[in-house]
């Protein structure tokens, strides 16, 4: 673990959609977070799979951000130009026989249920472009420690089984992405969604083989509809209006359970955000209880 090393947080935003509020909750706590720490604050634009990207939707992802104060401290980072570097980790496990080309078609996934029985690994196949690449498991179980969430301990061999690094349509996979990339950002501290916990243990182990540290993590419960689905970008959630940027950050620190003093209310963004950044409190978040969406209007 990071715990000497100055904070690093980051917001890792996909593409595939307009910033909603959903998505201000990851950002604002991941900012928070940060800030309470006297740390920086990175954005990365995580559009690694072009074919679902919306045009724009990066630029309007980050504007909107700016709209509620939040500046990444340092350059914005595309993973669309780091794809050299996610190939070359991956020829170097190639080669060392830690990861392997899988032609399985999408019927005999199918048949597998998301747990990889390792059809492949010893079939030496050829490097081929429409051949996927599975990184193999481990044996032992890992554990993913978190400061809100339960520890996790998944046996990644009968929990996913070898995993993909990069699809059979030449995209690489978000886990590989975005550990390469927070171990080149120096991030310390990871600050997510809880959708992604379950992912946190396949990140871990490439954290290992790589001898990296890890980072601290915090999964934030997610928000929730008033009919319980995830608010998603793919269920159409209503991109944010700038113009209501003060009222609804607002409704966001009220949804992360931050109790903001109703004087707050009519204050501007930025003195919203000194008071939230001196008062954050991310252990008042329940770890298990998704935050409601239709109990944060009076
Ligand atoms: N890009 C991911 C998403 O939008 C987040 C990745 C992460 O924070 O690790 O869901």
């Amino acid at each position: 673990m990071h715990s000497a090393t100055p904070y690093i947080g980051r917001f890792a935003p996909t593409p595939s959609g307009y910033l909603h509020f959903g998505s201000l909750l990851a950002a604002l706590a991941s900012y928070l977070d940060a800030r309470h720490q006297q740390g920086r604050w990175l954005i990365r634009v995580e559009d690694l799979d072009q074919p679902r990207s919306i045009p724009g939707a990066s630029e309007h992802i980050i504007e909107t951000l700016a709209c509620y104060g939040m500046y990444s401290d340092g350059e914005i980072i595309f993973q669309q130009d780091r794809l050299t570097t996610y190939q070359a980790q991956i020829d170097q496990w190639l080669t060392t026989g830690q990861a392997y080309y899988c032609d399985c078609s999408r019927r005999q996934l199918a048949e597998f249920n998301g747990i990889y029985p390792g059809t492949c690994r010893h079939r030496q196949l050829p490097a081929a472009a429409d051949h996927a690449v599975r990184l193999i498991a481990p044996k032992q179980p890992l554990t993913a420690l978190d400061r809100l969430q339960p520890p996790l301990t998944q046996d990644l061999a009968t929990a996913t089984g070898d995993f993909i690094i990069r699809r059979r349509d030449g995209i690489y996979a978000y886990q590989l992405a975005v550990v390469l990339d927070d171990i080149a950002q120096g991030v310390t501290d990871v600050v997510r969604g809880a959708d992604l916990l379950d992912s946190t243990p396949r990140q871990q182990w490439i954290y290992q083989l790589l001898g990296q540290p890890l980072p601290r993590y915090l999964h934030i419960p997610l928000l929730l509809r008033a009919d319980g689905e995830k608010l998603s970008k793919r269920l159409g959630s209503t991109p944010l209006d700038p113009a209501q940027a003060p009222t609804e950050l607002f409704r966001a620190l009220q949804a992360l359970t931050q109790q903001p003093p109703l004087a707050l209310r009519n204050a501007n963004i930025a003195e919203q955000l000194e008071w939230a950044i001196a008062h954050w409190r991310p252990q008042q978040l329940s770890p298990t209880q998704n935050l409601q969406q239709d109990s944060l209007f009076d």
